[in-house]
């Protein structure tokens, strides 16, 4: 059985491929390697043990993705593609939207135009905003989002329950992702960001590398244990075995689901420092900052509707993915 992932040489969609190739599905990557690069492939292999296809290009060019639909029968879309960073999404709305939502467009036009109906979506805890309260569950009112990024996330989701309404032949998997870190444990894929990270575990990892200096926390007086942010941080490899929960479901006709992957588990910024620091041993300085506008205190989900549906829960613990990425980091 076939699969185009597209994004599937990022961070998610690399390890997604793993698992999809480890289950003896056919993996088809559409990528723009606009945040990826190609060597990526060939590290996937190594570690499957098997190659995935790879076309260069754009989910905006739809002829491009009808043929590739009728080349040969692909079953389903997982569609990773998309820019993700919140800071540049408030600088470049316009590309935002273009890419993220347009592209999102341009993808279903080509699957309906080559007859594929299947698809699992990377949405975002960001659609729950800050009206709501934690643990999120998927029946809560979508939130207000704050930043185009998240305007993005939940504006698809919105394209993609009204296609299905519109449409019931398709079936579809909206997942919220919560806080993905950590990276395989060969160190051979992991996350790259472009320039300074703006995510908390890669900020960490290069200030242990002693790329960059010291570690900021913003805030130190939220309403929290500790005083300092609380999120839902799920190991990649775990988020990546969701997808092929969330696979086989839509394959079966399931309709339109949403689904949290999380873990569950609040952890705050020190927690995590403090881990990170004993499981790896490197030394991680750090001072308190005021807090970055738009966050908010807590943020973790409830995991009880993809344990009952889809029969997936996270596996791997905070020292894992601390002990991960460190590993990834090391050997870049
Ligand atoms: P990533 O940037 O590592 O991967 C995205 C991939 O999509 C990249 O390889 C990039 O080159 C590709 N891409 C971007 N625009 C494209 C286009 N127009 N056509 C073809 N390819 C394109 O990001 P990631 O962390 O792997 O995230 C994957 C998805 O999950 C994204 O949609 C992101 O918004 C979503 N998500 C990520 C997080 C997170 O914290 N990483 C959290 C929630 C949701
Ligand atoms: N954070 C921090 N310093 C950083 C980056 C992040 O203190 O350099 C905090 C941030 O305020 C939040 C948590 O770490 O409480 C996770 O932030 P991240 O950007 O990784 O994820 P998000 O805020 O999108 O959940």
């Amino acid at each position: 059985m076939s699969v185009l992932v597209t994004g599937g040489t990022g961070f998610i969609g690399s390890h997604t491929v793993v698992e999809l190739l480890a289950k003896r599905y056919n993996v088809i990557i559409l990528d723009n390697l606009s945040n990826s690069c190609r060597e990526t492939v060939d590290r996937i292999e190594q570690i499957a043990g098997r190659a995935p296809q790879f076309v260069e290009g754009d989910i905006r060019d739809k002829s491009l993705i009808v043929n590739l639909l009728q080349d040969e029968p692909i079953e389903a879309v997982i569609h990773f593609a998309g820019l993700k960073a919140v800071g540049e999404s408030v600088q470049k709305p316009l590309e935002y939207y273009k890419n993220n939502v347009y592209g999102t467009i341009c993808l279903l036009e080509a699957m309906c135009a080559g007859g594929c109906k299947n698809m699992v979506f990377s949405s975002s805890a960001t659609v729950y905003g800050s009206e709501n309260r934690p643990p999120f569950n998927e029946a809560m009112p979508d939130g207000v989002t704050t930043n185009p990024y998240g305007t993005t996330k939940l504006t698809i989701e919105r394209i993609l329950r009204e296609l299905y309404i519109s449409d019931k032949d398709w079936s579809i998997s909206l997942l919220r992702y919560f806080n993905p870190i950590g990276a395989h444990k060969s160190g051979l894929i992991g996350e790259r960001p472009s320039g300074t990270p703006n995510n908390l575990m890669p900020y960490v990892s290069q200030v242990a590398a002693k790329k960059l200096k010291k570690l900021s926390i913003f805030g130190k007086d939220f309403d929290t244990a500790d005083g300092t942010g609380v999120r839902d941080y799920i190991h990649v490899v775990d988020l990546a075995k969701g997808h092929i929960h969330a696979l086989e479901r839509v394959l079966g006709n399931s309709g339109l689901d949403v689904f949290n992957l999380g873990t569950g588990k609040g952890c705050s910024v020190l927690e995590l420092v403090n881990t990170f620091q004993q499981v790896t041993g490197q030394k991680v300085p750090y001072s308190f900052e005021k807090r970055r506008e738009g966050d908010i205190a807590e943020c973790y989900a409830d995991t009880s509707l993809a344990k009952e549906v889809l029969g997936w829960q996270a596996e791997l613990g905070l020292e894992d993915m601390c002990a991960d990425a460190w590993r990834w980091e090391s050997r870049e």
